[in-house]
């Protein structure tokens, strides 16, 4: 299994062509692009600064013998983002373009959600938002040859509370609706503990729409993004993970998503701390593929 991470890592304090060569030098396989950090940035609403980036960014992971697994889009809100000039929809459509270029065969979006009374009526108003918004961006996946892999998430006032889109069968419902092999799912292990949810059957449930993975620790209570096992009995069940991982047969990369571990690190000991987090990740990495040998 590849091991991956996120190219969001250390803040502003470092170039994204610059941690290229670091992340392979620390042992890892792939990386995941993060759109969303840059996307309202004045050089990458320019197309050719973009391109020259996205060019940078591509030639640094050749050379560096790593490839692009997956990417981040814009975060999708909901029906406020979607109404005036179509500026999300854009936004998401660039971000899938941009993972073409780069050779990420998956851009991860968040689902929305909106108020309502959370009766079935509103559940399925939501669905069928949804499944509307990420149909439109089909087209642009065709043209780009890259999926959009649905996230688990949550809500940020309301950690605890089951939004739509929080849930697997919530993802897995707009996934069937969509049918469609460049539709699938991103599971983040960091959000399904915030809501409480069994790792183990939430994985295995979503088999092979599977197609990324966001992994992550906290403390149950804040969406804190650190390394596994950093928090101790308050964190995240492992052997629920890799077991989950292993059932719902993941053939993706294991993919860190973990840039608070990193925020406060300072240079002199980055590039240990790159190189421990490549090693919890292959320890992890492992752990799936011995339950996939039980
Ligand atoms: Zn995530």
């Amino acid at each position: 299994m590849r091991i991956a991470n996120s190219l969001k890592l250390g803040g502003d304090r470092y170039r994204g062509v610059d941690l290229v060569p670091r992340m392979a030098g620390a042992g890892f396989d792939g990386l995941d692009f993060n759109f969303y950090d840059v996307y309202r940035r004045p050089e990458w609403r320019d197309p050719a600064s973009a391109e020259a980036e996205l060019e940078a960014l591509a030639r640094a992971a050749s050379d560096a013998g790593v490839e692009w697994v997956q990417a981040h889009g814009p975060f999708v809100i909901g029906p406020a983002d979607l109404s005036g000039d179509g500026g999300m929809m854009e936004s998401c459509a660039r971000s899938i373009r941009a993972s073409g270029r780069l050779g990420a065969p998956w851009t991860v979006l968040h689902p929305f959600y909106f108020d309502g009374a959370w009766d079935r009526a509103h559940h399925e108003r939501m669905l069928q938002a949804n499944v509307g918004f990420f149909r439109a961006l089909l087209p642009e996946c065709k043209a780009a040859g890259v999926g959009v892999a649905l996230e688990n998430t949550y809500d940020p006032d309301r950690p605890h509370a089951r939004v739509f889109g929080s849930l697997p069968e919530d993802l897995c419902e707009i996934v069937d609706s969509l049918d469609h092999d460049l539709i699938g799912i991103c599971w983040d292990t960091g959000h399904a503990h915030l809501a409480k949810l069994d790792q183990r059957a939430g994985i295995a449930s979503l088999g092979k729409r599977l197609k990324a993975v966001h992994i992550h620790d906290n403390d149950g209570r804040d969406d804190f993004h650190v390394l596994p096992f950093a928090t101790a009995h308050m964190g995240i069940d492992w052997d629920a993970v890799t077991a989950g991982l292993a059932e719902a047969g993941y053939e993706g990369a294991f993919t860190l998503e973990v840039g608070t571990a990193f925020r406060g690190v300072p240079e002199e000991l980055f590039g240990e701390m790159l190189r421990f987090s490549a090693r919890v990740a292959r320890h992890l990495a492992d752990r799936v593929e011995k339950s996939r040998a039980r």
